[in-house]
């Protein structure tokens, strides 16, 4: 036995297993669609304007590997134990 309620329209629904519910958490793909179009409306959004910390911490040349760190764990380590 499954319950769950239906994050949508808040029905609560109870199913013997999880074939019995293929929209779950929703109780249909109708209140799937909506939780989609809400999403999509900009309802759900980030509650604050990105920061210029938030842009500095997500750019990408911060993201790349460190070439000075290569010589601790590159592919080319000539400490292989090929045996
Ligand atoms: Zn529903």
């Amino acid at each position: 036995m499954i319950i769950f309620e239906c994050p949508t329209c808040r029905k609560v629904l109870r199913v013997e297993n999880r074939d019995q519910a293929p929209y779950r958490p929703f109780c249909s793909d109708r209140c799937r669609l909506i939780d989609l179009g809400k999403w999509l409306d900009g309802q759900y959004t980030i509650p604050r304007p990105a920061t210029a910390d938030d842009l500095a911490a997500c750019d990408p040349a911060s993201m790349l590997p460190n070439p000075d760190d290569d010589h601790a764990r590159g592919p080319d380590h000539p400490d292989v134990d090929g045996g």
